[in-house]
């Protein structure tokens, strides 16, 4: 029991360590980009499990191929005219929607067109719940000089733990009308920010330029929506995430101030109108069916050809415009990904660690430890899947990659300490069970086994062998004169000047009592006659240590016998014949070899 105790913290410091080497470090970046690549995974499969259903209020209104067409042979040109967008926004606004947003910048236009600008801008003014875009740039200073922003376009960040926002931080912006920016305070940045592998799951939820804060323009559409447009105060709390002041509003961000996106499927899950047909409505070409009433309608290029596309988790190729349809969809829905705390991933990874071990250690075969940690391993990621669908009352990210890794490594440390702790068993358990503890020889179970090799051996390859067996003179009145003790101390010196006068393959047995074998291979009976006088003498002329500061002498008797037609060719007859031999030296006066 206490081994296995000992075992257990052996193995779980090992996993301790190699947790936190895999968690530092190069190999960490490698294994981030794979867990990325799980979460893309997690969200198109929960994307199409259907748990995940797109705001019906919020309506694309598409500049697709079809209206780009549309529009170069009906207009003549491409951008679309600006008084022709304030026609649309005039025509929308009939109908009460909650808001509109131009995923589109109004730059100075290359023709001046001064008038149809005019009339855009005039919209700003007009209603409060139009929105635009803009987007900061690091262009350098010699190229475009860095324009200030009005004011009215901040937001307040405070941010007391001094997270550093370096990532959100921009030198330059290409700007928009000034008339716009003049009439309106609805001005979002569209900014994103793009993973290592050029995948969007993050979107920042404000962005700095000249030490000043500016909305996402997805954030602003979102809080509208809310009710929650003219509060734009937030508090950066000690572990990344942003809260809105004076409202139960909290963004799950990170460090660098970004929100995971939960996505709603591919590219055109969202409710999406063509402009043509808007156009066509305005142009009196045809019958309006559509109905904007407390709408969200976003304005934006859903053509390849405009090239606002952007790779997500759920599709390689998805418009800009749907990005933000996605982010105002969360900041609405409250359905933000987050990412939990890492110190629960260290925990899952321990324990799964942890049970991995256990299996290992106490399954009965490494198969079913296997097959139990697969199991385990499909269970979890299962969990991770249920605590990203938002079942649990949360849109959780549980990484997965880590904490197998961890297991996996525990998995292959566990099975090589404890395979080789097996193989040391068996070779301790095959030791004691061929031993004698006194005399560290053969023990006589092992003689007899080995003297049944031998004959066998001798049989097949017409080879020699002879078999010596020795007993001590008058061991019985040696025990009597100086103790059992001194006996045994003699004993066990008799048996290793035996071992150390033999080759190191002739095999010394303890045969019983104060009896011992020594199994000679390839040796005829002359030259076993010869080992065993020099034994006789070797021990005659030793003083024995008897462990007790005294110093004593025995002698040994000894028979040999060798294998053939004489002595016999089985162990029995072989034993008998060197026993027989024994006998003979006891009456011939003790101390030799017959
Ligand atoms: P001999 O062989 O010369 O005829 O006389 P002996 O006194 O040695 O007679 P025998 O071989 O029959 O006696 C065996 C004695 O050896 C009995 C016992 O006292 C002693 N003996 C046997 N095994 C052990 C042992 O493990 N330790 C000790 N100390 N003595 C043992
Ligand atoms: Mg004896
Ligand atoms: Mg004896």
């Amino acid at each position: 029991m206490l081994r296995r105790i000992l075992y257990f913290i052996w193995v779980t410091i090992i996993s301790f360590l190699i947790a936190y080497g895999v968690k530092s470090g190069n190999f960490a970046a490698f294994l981030d980009s794979i867990e990325n690549r799980t979460f893309d995974i997690k969200q198109r499969v929960l994307v199409k499990s259907g748990l995940r259903n797109p705001n019906k209020d919020i309506v694309i209104v598409a500049i697709d191929d079809a209206s780009y067409e549309y529009i170069l042979d009906n207009y003549g040109e491409w951008p679309l005219r600006r008084d022709i967008y304030a026609k649309i926004v005039d025509y929308i606004e009939q109908q009460h929607p909650k808001s509109i947003a131009f995923d589109l910048m109004f730059v100075k236009s290359i023709k001046s067109e001064k008038s149809a600008d005019n009339k855009l801008s005039a919209l700003f003014k007009k209603y409060d719940n139009v929105y635009t875009a803009m987007n900061l740039d690091d262009q350098p200073i010699d190229l475009r000089f860095p324009p200030v922003l009005p004011e009215n376009l901040q937001i307040s960040v405070n941010d007391t733990y001094n997270q550093t926002y370096d990532y959100l931080e921009y030198s330059n912006c290409r700007t928009i009308l000034e008339d716009i920016l003049d009439s309106t305070s609805n001005i979002g940045m569209v900014n994103v920010s793009r993973a290592d592998d050029g995948v969007l799951r993050k979107m920042p939820l404000f962005l700095k330029y000249k030490y000043s804060f500016y909305p996402q323009l997805g954030l602003l559409v979102g809080l509208d929506y809310l009710g929650l447009r003219n509060n734009m105060r937030f508090t950066v709390l000690k572990d990344g995430r942003i809260k809105l002041d004076k409202t139960n509003k909290m963004f799950h961000a990170q460090y660098d101030g970004g929100v995971y996106l939960n996505w709603y499927g591919p590219a055109g899950t969202f409710k999406n109108i063509p402009i043509y047909k808007l156009l066509k409505v305005i142009d009196g070409k045809e019958q309006a069916d559509i109905d904007f009433k407390g709408k969200v309608v976003y304005f934006g290029a859903t053509a390849a050809s405009l090239f606002d596309i952007k790779t997500v988790p759920v599709d390689k190729v998805y418009p800009g415009v749907e990005v933000q349809a996605t982010y105002v969809n969360n900041i609405i829905d409250d359905s933000l990904i987050q990412p939990v705390p890492e110190y629960v991933n260290l925990i899952f990874a321990i324990l799964l660690a942890i049970i991995t071990i256990f299996f290992v250690i106490r399954m009965p075969s490494i198969f079913v430890a296997i097959g139990s940690s697969l199991t385990m391993y499909t269970l979890y990621i299962i969990f991770t899947y249920g605590m990203m669908s938002g079942m649990w009352g949360g849109y959780y990210w549980v990484k997965i990659v880590y904490p197998l890794t961890l297991a996996f490594f525990a998995f292959i440390a566990t099975v090589v300490i404890k395979y080789l702790t097996i193989s040391k068993d068996f070779d301790r358990q095959y030791q004691l069970a061929t031993t004698d503890g006194l005399t560290e020889l053969y023990n006589h179970r092992y003689f007899q086994e080995q003297m049944q090799m031998a004959v066998e051996n001798a049989r097949r390859y017409n080879a020699d062998f002879s078999l010596i067996i020795i007993d001590i003179d008058f061991f019985k009145n040696f025990n009597d004169n100086y103790g059992h003790q001194a006996g045994d101390a003699v004993l066990r010196q008799v048996a290793s000047t035996l071992k150390a006068n033999v080759r190191i393959t002739d095999i010394v047995c303890r045969y019983g009592g104060e009896e011992m074998s020594i199994i000679l291979p390839n040796t005829p009976y002359d030259i076993a006659v010869s080992i065993a006088n020099k034994l006789c003498r070797i021990v005659a002329e030793m003083p024995f240590d008897l462990n007790n500061g005294k110093e004593g002498r025995v002698t040994i008797s000894l028979g040999v016998s060798a294998f053939g037609e004489q002595d016999g060719k089985t162990p029995e007859e072989l034993v008998s014949a060197a026993d027989a031999r024994l006998y003979n030296a006891k009456n011939n006066g003790r101390n030799r070899v017959n």
